[in-house]
């Protein structure tokens, strides 16, 4: 029998391939996944479901989710260990999606801000995947009976929609899914444009001067840190409206673990230039091992493969035992 008590904690993370992860995704969430998969049971996804609501070119959405999934790999995490899967090969996810679709209110889905935003920025394509989003994440969360889900300071909303979905299932039908929490790390939960540090550094940001990608070359990442908007206070010091010197704090401090305190005294009297090499020779030093392994993995696209097809399968076998009890619940008819 299984201890309970021993049990380690369930954590699932996922991310979407709608392209190179930013510094922003592995600040706010890839590096904590890393941290987690020790002490934890983690399970990993590439969401390539959730990425059809921007309608990606099936060929890239095809590339980019494999090398999504050399990048989870690429970050040091065990597929042997953990089970890192692509989430379309585990239907269970869109059947659960099915039936907590039937337990979400509209009111309550028209909330979400992430969906205003991105009507807002796609009017072109408002379709109704986009509406359901957060209820396909409740059911990547719910169906492994997740205790954590690590997640950036943006999906906060999400999860708390997730923990309501399950809330109201679970009194209508019974006790059938635990209520998640989120993990969200202190510094890095949000990091900005380097060219608009009032918005979030996001992967689909059209302007490539906003973000850094994970898998930018050395030269790329300090002209872009170069480049990145400040003020003319020329003071490097944590402060309200230095939104632009924050954020460069933020990252400094989150790949050097020095506190912000402590930044402020190391460039006293120093000015924004060199401040600026100091982080971009901070990131450079971050990524460079990643970078490395993820040409590795990428040259071996059969261990890839063989990976994907082991995750698959284990993520599938828990995955059914929850979507086999929400269905007995609810009152599918089971043979
Ligand atoms: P998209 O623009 O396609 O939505 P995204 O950059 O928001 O891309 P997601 O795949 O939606 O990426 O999110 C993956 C994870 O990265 C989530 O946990 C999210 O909270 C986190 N994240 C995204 N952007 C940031 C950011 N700027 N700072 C910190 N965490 C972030
Ligand atoms: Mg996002």
């Amino acid at each position: 029998m299984e201890n309970t008590a021993e049990r380690k904690k369930i954590v699932l993370s996922a991310i979407q391939p709608t392209g190179t992860p930013t510094l922003g995704n592995y600040l706010g969430a890839l590096k904590n996944w890393k941290n987690m998969s020790k002490d934890y049971d983690c399970l990993y996804a590439v969401a390539d479901l959730h990425s059809l609501t921007v309608r990606p070119e099936p060929q890239a959405l095809r590339r980019q989710t494999l090398e999504m999934y050399a990048i989870l790999l690429a970050l040091g995490l065990d597929p042997e260990e953990n089970i890192v899967f692509i989430q379309s090969h585990v239907p269970q996810h869109a059947q659960l999606a099915w039936i907590l679709n039937c337990s979400t209110q509209f009111g309550e889905a028209a909330r979400m801000t992430q969906f205003k935003d991105k009507s807002e920025k796609h009017p072109e394509n408002v379709n109704v995947g986009l509406f359901t989003y957060p209820v396909l994440m409740a059911a990547d969360i719910l169906l492994y009976q997740a205790d954590y889900v690590p997640i950036g300071a943006d999906q906060k909303q999400h999860l708390e929609i997730t923990r309501d979905i399950a809330e109201r299932f679970n009194t209508v039908y019974g006790n059938t899914f635990k209520l998640p929490e989120p993990f969200i790390g202190k510094v890095g939960a949000r990091v900005m444009s380097l060219q608009d540090p009032m918005q979030k550094m996001s992967k689909s940001d059209p302007n490539p001067k906003g973000f850094i990608s994970m898998l930018d070359e050395d030269n790329v990442i300090v002209k872009k840190i170069k480049s990145a908007v400040t003020d003319s206070e020329a003071k490097v010091r944590y402060a309200e409206g230095k939104d632009g010197i924050n954020n460069l704090m933020g990252i400094y401090s989150c790949c050097t673990g020095l506190s912000y305190e402590q930044i402020e005294k190391d460039f006293d009297g120093k000015g924004y230039g060199d401040f600026k090499q100091a982080v971009a020779e901070a990131v450079v030093c971050e990524l460079r091992p990643f970078k490395e392994e993820f040409k590795r993995l990428m040259a071996d696209k059969a261990y890839l493969l063989e990976c994907a097809e082991l995750g698959a399968e284990k993520a599938a076998h828990l995955a059914q035992r929850t979507l086999s009890k929400a269905m007995k619940k609810t009152g599918l008819f089971m043979l």
